[in-house]
């Protein structure tokens, strides 16, 4: 059965937030992020206003001020922007109950069931975009389509407070003229390369035989890119409830002293708790150390990330703060875990440092995920947790009881 999906993004959410709470700020370009004085923070969310002066997201605050000096900076309220995502939620669960909120401010919707409530979908559309821009005072755009993939485009090429609706079986006539760039999993850079190879055009793509993309991406990326090209993508909306927290942990067959030891498990232990943290399409705001030493007492160190993260590196970074205070008990350790908490679903409006860098990262780790999905966890481990031979941890799967159990 062929199904419509929605898919509903607030326009320059941030920006868009923060303009609703003080309306003075209405039609001027106002630049979201980091903290004034800070050299390394980044944009968050940039007005169209201020995007007129070639202000994007991601784009060191320093460089923001010169292209726009006259800008107005205001630093980041997370906890605000979050409490606005549940409300749009809940408008949104107005339409149908089948939602998957993808980040903080975009959502898909299987509306197939009730397009005949509002007669038409176009209709429902202009139903959810005028209860958001009624209740929150800010503007969302929307696209409809066959799937997540064709629908997100959709929508990301008539922003702001656009509407588009794409006719099933027609996913691969609306793609083909439009940029390479709009494709997901094609970056800055990954762009660049296709560009260089003179696919400028999703049309180019399906031209383009499939070792010559594999060459560039990987076969693995080229089959990706190939799909992508003809609008194949998932209808499938996990309304799953986000989970709380997330956490491995395991118990040694011999009580450990060494932490020359104890650390590569804690790290195998960390990897798996990003994959389940990846999988669900969240990002973790809160890293806890457990230890249980060998009379039983437990204890739990926690550290906060400046920013929320889903990367391995952000995560192994928390955890070398924290062994220390783990090792500072001259005592044996019974059981070692990992808990990430404070969970909130993927923001890629968030402050990256080195975007490149965290780009690449992010790339490497949806390929590393896509192996271990086919293969099972164990099948990739990365550079920190390639010597967890010896003591007890075996490959990721959880086991009752004494080995990494929950
Ligand atoms: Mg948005």
């Amino acid at each position: 059965m062929s199904r419509r999906i929605l898919h509903i993004d607030m326009d320059a959410f941030f920006a868009s937030v923060e303009t609703a709470l003080n309306p003075v700020l209405r039609g001027k370009p106002l630049i979201v992020g980091g903290s004034a004085d800070d050299a390394r923070s980044v944009v968050s969310s940039a007005s169209y206003e201020a995007r007129r002066y070639g202000v994007r997201s991601a784009m060191p605050i320093a460089q923001a001020r010169r292209l726009c000096p006259e800008g107005i900076f205001i630093p980041c309220s997370h906890g605000v922007y979050g409490e606005v995502s549940r409300r749009i939620e809940a408008i949104l669960e107005t339409v149908t109950p089948c939602i998957q909120m993808a980040s903080i401010d975009e959502a898909n919707l299987d509306i197939t069931g009730s397009i005949h409530l509002f007669n038409n979908e176009a209709a429902l559309a202009a139903h959810l975009k005028k209860r958001i821009e009624e209740r929150e005072h800010i503007t969302a755009t929307v696209g409809i389509a066959a799937n997540k993939m064709v629908a997100k485009i959709a929508a990301n090429i008539c922003k702001p407070d656009g509407y588009l609706s794409i006719d099933n079986g027609m996913e691969r006539a609306f793609l083909a003229p439009l940029s390479v760039g709009v494709l997901p999993g094609v970056g800055p850079n990954t762009r660049e390369s296709l560009e260089g190879m003179g696919i400028m055009m999703v049309r180019q793509v399906l031209e383009t035989p499939e070792p010559m993309l594999a060459n560039l991406m990987g076969s693995h990326g080229a089959r990706c890119l190939k799909d992508a090209a003809m609008g194949m993508g998932s209808d499938i909306i996990e309304t799953r409830q986000k989970p709380k927290s997330i956490s491995r942990e395991t118990t040694f067959s011999t009580d450990e002293l060494d932490w020359a030891k104890i650390e590569p498990v804690l790290f195998r232990l960390t990897e798996q708790c990003a994959y389940s943290l990846r999988s669900e399409g969240l990002e973790t705001g809160r890293v806890t150390l457990k230890v249980r030493y060998s009379d039983f007492q437990t204890k739990t160190f926690t550290f906060s990330l400046p920013e929320p993260s889903g990367l391995d590196s952000a995560l192994l970074r928390a955890l070398r703060e924290l062994i220390p205070k783990g090792k500072a008990r001259r005592a044996r350790v019974r059981l070692i875990g990992v808990n990430l908490s404070a969970l909130s679903y993927s923001q890629h409006q968030m402050e990256l440092f080195d975007r490149e860098r965290e780009e690449k990262w992010e790339r490497t780790m949806r390929s590393v995920d896509a192996v271990r999905d086919k293969l099972g966890f164990g099948s990739v481990g990365l550079g920190s947790a390639l010597c967890t031979n010896g003591n007890d941890m075996r490959s990721g799967r959880r086991k009752k009881g004494t080995d990494c159990g929950k």
